[in-house]
């Protein structure tokens, strides 16, 4: 059965390029009934924190994936990877190697002198370890074959060859005792029964190198897949000045889970040219020959898009809801909102959605396409409303009075009061609306005026009609 593995290393937030990552080792084990596994990869202990943990598991969490098992720690694994490293020791597969830092020095010194990268000369290789210099703690190095060729069957980028001339005894062990990524990721991928590893390209070389390590310990090398990495919109690979690169800020942002997913399995793969993929639909169609071998391009404005279709399609309580759940997120209480909802304003909100939801591309945008709802009086009026307004004001005399006699209040009977108002001062329709929407929305744009008026209630509506007609 098929097992993927995600093995992100917490040294910061879920980087988009991991979020993706985590998403096509998911589909690829659900597609075909297998098991995606996490490991979190915190051998480097300097680096990794709890935070970084933490943001990693609930990123992933809030993408809407899941893992199988107990999360693997891959710390708590060295004493495993050291006797590994041992093995090899007993099996002449490896080495103790006492070259101190000053002949690595000397080493990559020459290599910069011709112009190669560094390639350990491999002097310990064959020498008798009583020559071992007195109190220098070795390191185990790889003993890697010398003549010949390493192959990686990519199911991405195709067969990969590199020379074995060119691959240097890699250091398995170090000094301290501890093991090196290298080792710890072949060992933990076999140990944990994984069949495909499926990461971004910049390991395309690190795979030659575990491939090595695979064959000297006699163990079936999993299948590879190496995807390539995020560019951003100039071509470049995406880095902080792109804009946000943890997925936690595209969930401040306001982005919804759905759309972040949706957007992420369409960055390098692609289904002829479906755009939008159902949860299902995704795993269905999912598979790693479709992944493309050139980097793919984050699109901002797609992005959005698809946003915009996740919130239009989306309930509107749950929409609500995660209008809620966003405001302990947003920077700054500009809303004055607090942290939830109050269950009336809830109310009305749910109520608008139909109208609001329209329009609007992020949570953020929506929530502020709402202001009317929650805008405390007098309204701050935005600079178009209070401009449509000065022109207007002469305008909404005596509706007020009109609006007042209704006794049933509702868009329809509304919407009959505004238009013989306005065909009684001769104006059209808009020469009335546009003032009244400033001065009950503080905006020049909003759902339909006379849904807005329905929500918002008679009591509220003439009150903030008076407040900027007086
Ligand atoms: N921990 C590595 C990283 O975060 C990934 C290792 C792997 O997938 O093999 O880049």
């Amino acid at each position: 059965t098929v097992v993927t593995r995600f093995a992100p290393s917490p040294t910061g937030f879920l980087h988009i390029g991991g979020g993706r990552t985590a998403l096509f080792n998911w589909l690829y084990a659900k597609r075909h009934g297998g098991k995606m596994l996490l490991r979190i990869e915190d051998t480097d202990r300097e680096r990794s924190t709890d935070a970084a943990i933490a943001a990693i598991l609930d990123g992933i969490k809030w993408l809407g994936l899941d893992w199988d098992r107990d999360v693997v720690y891959q710390f708590s694994r060295a004493a495993r990877h050291r006797e590994v490293a041992e093995s090899l020791l007993a099996k002449g597969r490896a080495y103790y190697c006492y070259a101190s830092q000053q002949e690595l020095e000397e080493m990559r010194e020459t290599a910069r002198k011709e112009g190669r990268p560094l390639r350990y000369d491999g002097r310990w290789r064959d020498r008798d370890p009583s020559e071992a210099p007195e109190g220098v703690k070795p390191v185990i190095r790889l003993k890697a074959p010398t003549e010949g060729e390493t192959v990686v069957e990519d199911e991405v980028q195709g067969r990969v060859v590199w020379q074995n001339k060119d691959l240097d005894d890699l250091v398995l062990l170090r000094s301290d005792g501890t093991p090196t990524y290298m080792l710890a990721v072949v060992v933990d991928d076999h140990d944990m029964d994984v069949t495909h590893v499926i990461r971004g390209d910049d390991h395309l070389t690190n795979a030659a190198r575990q491939t090595q390590i695979y064959q000297a310990l006699g163990w079936g090398v999993p299948k590879m897949a190496h995807i390539p990495l995020i560019h951003g919109p100039d071509g470049a690979k995406l880095s902080k000045r792109h804009g946000a690169l943890g997925v936690e800020a595209y969930r401040s942002m306001g982005y919804l889970p759905e759309a972040l997913r949706n957007y992420l399995v369409r960055l390098g793969w692609s289904h002829g040219d479906q755009e939008i993929f159902s949860t299902q639909e995704m795993i269905d169609a999912f598979d790693l020959g479709s992944i493309g071998r050139s980097p793919a391009r984050f699109d901002f404005a797609k992005l959005e898009n698809l946003n915009g279709h996740y919130m239009r399609q989306a309930d509107d309580e749950q929409l609500v809801q995660a209008l809620e759940d966003l405001l302990p997120e947003l920077d700054k209480d500009e809303h004055h909102l607090g942290r939830t909802l109050k269950p009336a304003l809830r109310q009305k909100l749910i109520a608008a959605m139909p109208g609001l939801k329209e329009r609007a591309k992020t949570l953020v945008e929506l929530l502020d396409s709402a202001y009317y709802l929650y805008a405390q009086r007098p309204l701050h009026l935005d600079e178009k409303a209070a401009s449509l307004l000065a022109d207007g004001r002469s305008r909404l005399v005596g509706v007020a009075e009109k609006l007042e006699a209704l006794s049933d209040w509702s868009a329809q009977s509304v919407e009959a009061v505004v238009r013989e108002h306005a065909e009684a001062i001769g104006a059209k329709l808009g020469q009335v609306a546009q003032p009244l929407r400033a001065a009950l929305t503080g905006r020049a744009t909003s759902p339909g005026l006379f849904d807005v008026m329905a929500v918002l209630g008679k009591d509220e509506t003439l009150l903030r009609l008076r407040d900027q007609t007086k």
